[in-house]
């Protein structure tokens, strides 16, 4: 049974698709993200699940059971849901303790005191239970709001840039503990991102958007390693471009060919390596990319060699990282190599 199951939803407001055509599912207990940019339809997609929006067209179902779609719609109260949003949304008026207690009300004091003080307890907050919203830290509001909406184990959480009010410095330690909590309690979680990074540390599977629909959907290391598309490639940091003609599979580029077998001759093909993809002191294969130029800047950064390379007049500086290499001075000549499993070749 699957936590969340997307079947061909959009969305549209007047004449803007914010949802279009979107299907994926969250197996129980896996964390998956939404990432994209700005306005792809990610926060749409998760108010989908929510049941704060309605879709046009499609269904959604939470826990095997359906919540949107063929004639349903079953409100947010009665989907199970645990929210979190960027603003947290804690009841100003209510105390810490009050706040994680409110969705077990059901339950009978004692146990509901027990529990509350538990859940405290396990994000380090047991003695803040008496305190209220506008005595809390950004990071102990953010811990609050995912306890509460963790105490009635719901079926998914939803979680909207839960991360983006706290400054970057507590952004990744708050990330992994609330990684760990989501873990240790098995929750279903949909995570709403536009960093990719947070993305990579937090999902089991990133859902990747772009102009509401999902363009690749996998691993981290999938998307990274095997994007589907050069908004993908691109998606996840600093990428070389080059552009080439493709000849009997291969695309033809003046550094070296390399296999283009999906692309018809004569096609336009663009050419996409990461900095980190490049090499020092290694022959290029045949297969690969060799690319000598002259140094324009090169500075250690950490244990990287940032190079700005200059192959050609007419071709914008490659940027190359590499681990132990010495930084190259400014004018020197140098040769380095991209391997073929490291480059991404498309359609232009
Ligand atoms: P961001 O990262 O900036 O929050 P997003 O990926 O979450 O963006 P959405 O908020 O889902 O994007 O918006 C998708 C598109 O739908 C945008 O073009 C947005 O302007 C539009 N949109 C969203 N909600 C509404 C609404 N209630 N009325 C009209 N247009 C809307």
């Amino acid at each position: 049974m699957k936590a969340l199951e997307f079947s061909n939803v959009s969305l549209s407001f007047g004449g803007i698709v914010a949802v279009d055509g979107v299907s994926f599912d969250i197996a129980r207990g896996e964390v998956v993200c939404l990432l994209g940019p700005s306005g792809c339809g990610k926060t749409t997609t998760l108010r989908l699940a929510a049941g704060l929006e309605a879709p046009d067209t499609g269904s959604i179902g939470i826990a095997g059971r359906i919540a949107a779609g063929n004639g349903h719609n079953v409100p947010p109260e009665k989907r199970n849901l645990g929210l979190v949003f960027q603003d947290y949304a804690l009841f100003p008026h209510l105390t810490v303790a009050e706040n994680v207690g409110f969705a077990l009300r059901h339950l009978p004091a004692q146990q509901r005191r027990e529990r509350v003080q538990a859940l405290l307890e396990r994000v380090g907050l047991e003695s803040h239970g008496g305190q209220y919203p506008y005595m809390l830290s950004g990071g102990e509001a953010q811990r609050v709001a995912l306890v509460r909406a963790l105490a009635p184990e719901p079926a998914l959480m939803l979680l909207d840039e839960p991360f983006s009010n706290l400054d970057t410095r507590l952004r990744g330690d708050i990330g992994r503990e609330t990684l760990l909590l989501l873990r240790d309690m098995g929750a279903s979680v949909l995570l709403v991102t536009h960093d990719p990074e947070e993305a990579m540390r937090m999902a089991d599977r990133i859902a990747l958007m772009h102009k509401g629909k999902i363009v690749q959907i996998g691993s981290a290391d999938e998307l990274y390693a095997c994007p589907q598309n050069g908004f993908v490639a691109r998606f996840f940091g600093d990428i070389n471009v080059l552009h080439a003609v493709v000849r009997r599979g291969r695309a033809e580029t003046p550094f070296g060919t390399v296999p283009a077998p999906a692309l018809p001759d004569g096609a336009m093909a663009e050419i996409l390596f990461r900095p980190e993809a490049l090499q020092a002191g290694i022959e290029a294969s045949e297969k690969g990319l060799c690319l000598r130029g002259k140094v324009v800047s090169a500075r250690r950064i950490g244990a990287d060699c940032h190079i700005e390379m200059l192959i050609r007049d007419d071709v914008a500086p490659l940027r190359a990282r590499i681990r132990d290499f010495g930084p190259p001075s400014a004018g020197e000549e140098l040769a380095l190599t991209v391997r073929p499993q490291n480059i991404f070749v498309f359609t232009r």
